[in-house]
């Protein structure tokens, strides 16, 4: 059985190989461990092999991790569905959000100075979150209009059924429509343990990625 800094020497190498295929300069995409339902004793180790940004998806578990490795310095990225009650909370922790696509997620946020991502909803289910890409103009302007908050770009996870390559096109597509409106909000959160590769060839700049560095992820609680 590979250890966990084998398996993260694997996906940088990874990481590195697809980056020089698609002509880009590795230094420019920020790998996210995504951590969720493993202990602060992984991320501590992870840590330890040089890993700074982490994500996760539930506030509670995240608030938990995040108090207990305050000394350790660590960037955390909140990548789960949001609700508004709780998103001031996340804010204080977090220095990103990745999973906004509400408006009513923008007053509590105002002012708090957190990076955020738009998510991006690639499916036809309402519940998966993230906002219709023929909503995403009209919801951009509104973010923009938020002061405290700096929009980065756009976040999107690859549906089920579709060749992820060609659900990232869409995504960088649904960029370039922002990019008009906002020439500095050009990242793109895009790709997980089994689609990074074809997210960096369709220029993904943050990645998430769990399972393919963490292992499985144990049964939460
Ligand atoms: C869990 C999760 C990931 C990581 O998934 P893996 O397949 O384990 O890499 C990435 N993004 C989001 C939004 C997630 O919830």
């Amino acid at each position: 059985m590979r250890t966990l800094a084998e398996r993260l020497s694997e996906v940088q190498s990874k990481i590195s190989d697809a980056a020089a295929l698609a002509g880009r300069d590795p230094s420019t995409i920020t790998t996210i461990v995504v951590s969720k339902f493993h202990p602060a004793s992984l991320v501590r180790e992870l840590a330890g092999l040089g890993v700074r940004n982490f994500g996760e998806n539930k506030h509670q578990e995240a608030s938990a991790k995040a108090l207990e490795l305050e000394a350790v310095g660590l960037s955390w990225h909140f990548v789960g569905q949001l609700q508004s009650n709780k998103a001031r909370s996340v804010s204080e922790y977090a220095s990103t959000i990745h999973s906004l696509d509400r408006e009513s997620l923008l007053r509590p946020l105002e002012g708090t100075g957190v990076d955020v991502f738009i998510q991006v909803n690639l499916t036809n289910d309402p519940a998966r979150g993230g906002v219709a890409p023929e909503k995403l103009e009209g919801f951009a302007e509104r973010v923009l209009a938020t002061s405290g908050i700096r929009l980065l770009g756009l976040m999107a996870v690859a549906p089920l059924g579709e060749e992820p390559r060609a659900a990232f096109a869409r995504v960088r597509a649904a960029s370039d429509k922002l990019a008009a409106l906002e020439p500095t909000a050009t990242a793109l959160s895009i790709g997980m343990s089994g689609d990074f590769t074809e997210a960096i060839a369709e220029g993904a700049t943050h990645l998430r990625i769990g399972t393919a560095i963490t292992g499985n992820r144990p049964p939460r609680g």
